[in-house]
């Protein structure tokens, strides 16, 4: 029988052993909530990056992609809120002295964790919650604003520095960029532009290896639709990314989708849901993967603002306009970020459906999914039963033992397969425990030359997850991989 993931130690044991995530600055100790991909891990992790990018891109007609720099101009982060408002609400327990996020602290009964982080609490709220490091109850200092943005400095000198900060999310780029797409391509509403790339957050706290920590790698999505039809365009892509992950091998009971409570609601958000993984955290804890959020015209609409008040301050430098000023409901009507129907012969600035994924997050969610601990013949193996499109490789390639031309035979298959994928020669060891290191690995299919190849020319595959094997010809062994690899 075989057995799930049930904690997560497991799991990062496994990762460290084999190559997959390190803790980063491991020599010295390392560095807190901080973590590397090795050899296996960059390939999952750019698997999991690729699939998603050719579903929302390359499979699409109204989709397209960008890749914008991390540092902007600082007015992105104050046309879009953030540097005013993006701060999680924290309380310090009087007895020891820990900061907790308020949204994540729990009642005595273990009551849910609440999920108003912009809400007001006051310390009234907080008198039946229980310090998650010393377990007081109730001992908490008034909620404080903690600020989650980087900020650096660029520029030599102290009168022309400025402060910068490090993006807490790629999505403003998309914006900034929306005009900049609809100048220079045929896209028409309704379309999305695609971009993934770090993030950085100084989170308060972090959370259960690469789940939570301070950089990271998000995959979002900003689709810009008429007013109206922004409803639909919701419920299109809730259906498209809870079958992405269903599609690529994540069990469906482990997932679900969460709608926010209205008090849970950005001000400006129309709906929100999470898609939620259950993690083997705790005693099995539903988790946020991905948001997708109708953030109605709210983004494009700060962004006019934030460009006009460019102009007024050019104005004041300056005592010329570059552009003229618009009023309030001109600006909205016709303002540089408002796009023109050419077939209604109508403009407006279009709603956003915004689907924002974690690159790390889901990574970790393929691995928990993956997992899978079985007795074979008396021997227990670990397995990672990847989609073959996320295997970090795809095939392995053994000699059985190291003569009778058997590597020269097995080494020449590998350098034909190693063409269309990444492949793994080995010839070290016994031939079962070769297997059960391509099973850790997540690796789907093995190859192996024996002796009877040199008399009829045929070769063994051996299946991870069935461990069946096959024999065919040695000739036949690309094409047939490559339909079972669909590659
Ligand atoms: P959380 O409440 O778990 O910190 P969030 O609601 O602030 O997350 P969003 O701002 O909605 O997250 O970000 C979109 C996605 O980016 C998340 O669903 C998650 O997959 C990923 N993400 C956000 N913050 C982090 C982080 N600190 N570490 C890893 N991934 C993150």
């Amino acid at each position: 029988m075989a057995e799930t993931l049930k904690k997560l130690d497991e799991l990062v044991a496994l990762c460290k052993r084999r190559g997959f995530i390190f803790q980063s600055s491991d020599i010295y100790g390392g560095l807190a909530s901080c973590y590397d991909y090795g050899p296996l891990g960059v390939e999952l992790k750019r698997n999991v990056k690729n699939q998603w990018w050719k579903s929302v891109v390359q499979m699409r007609d109204d989709m397209v992609g960008l890749d914008c720099s991390i540092l902007m101009h600082p007015m992105v982060w104050k046309a879009s809120g953030h540097v005013d408002k993006f701060a999680d609400l924290i309380a310090e327990c009087k007895k020891c002295n820990t900061r907790t996020r308020v949204d994540h602290l729990k009642g005595a009964e273990g009551e849910e964790t609440t999920h108003h982080s912009h809400a007001e609490v006051s310390e009234n709220n907080l008198v039946s919650k229980i310090c998650p490091n010393c377990g007081a109850k109730g001992q908490f200092t008034k909620p404080m604003p903690f600020k989650l943005m980087f900020e650096t400095q660029m520029g030599a000198n102290a009168e022309d520095s400025m402060t910068l900060y490090l993006r807490p999310e790629t999505a403003q780029g998309i914006f900034a960029n929306f005009r900049n797409v609809l100048d220079t391509t045929r896209i028409k509403v309704p379309f999305g532009i695609a971009q993934m790339g770090k993030s950085f957050r100084n989170e308060v706290t972090t959370k259960a290896f690469i789940f939570r920590t301070r950089e990271f790698e998000q995959m979002e999505i900003e689709f810009f639709c008429k007013p109206g039809t922004d409803e639909q365009w919701y419920e299109h892509w809730k259906e498209q990314r809870l079958n992405w992950y269903t599609d690529l091998g994540i069990r469906p009971e482990n997932l679900r989708l969460r709608k926010h409570e209205d008090d849970e609601l950005a001000h400006y958000a129309k709906g929100c849901v999470d898609i939620e993984y259950k993690f083997p955290f705790g005693q099995g804890d539903w988790q946020e993967l991905e948001g997708i959020a109708n953030r109605t015209d709210y983004d494009l609409r700060q962004h006019q603002r934030g460009m006009r008040s460019m102009t007024k301050w050019f104005e004041a430098k300056r005592d010329t306009l570059k552009t003229p000023l618009l009023g309030e409901d001109e600006e909205y009507q016709k303002g540089p970020l408002s796009y023109f129907d050419d077939e209604a012969k109508e403009r407006y600035i279009p709603y956003v459906i915004e689907p924002s994924a974690g690159a790390d997050r889901g990574t970790l969610a393929f691995l928990v999914d993956a997992y899978a601990e079985e007795e074979v013949r008396g021997e227990k193996r670990s397995v990672l039963r990847f989609d073959p499109r996320l295997a970090p490789i795809k095939v392995g390639v053994f000699p059985l033992v190291k003569k009778e031309g058997m590597p020269e035979k097995a080494h020449a298959i590998y350098n034909d397969l190693r063409k269309g994928f990444p492949c793994f020669y080995d010839e070290k060891g016994a031939v079962g425990r070769r297997y059960r290191r391509q099973d850790e690995a997540g690796t789907p299919f093995c190859v192996t030359v024996d002796g009877q190849t040199s008399e009829d020319n045929t070769v063994t595959v051996r299946e991870r997850d069935s461990m069946d094997q096959i024999r065919i010809n040695s000739d036949q062994v690309v094409h047939y991989l490559r339909e079972k690899l669909q590659m």
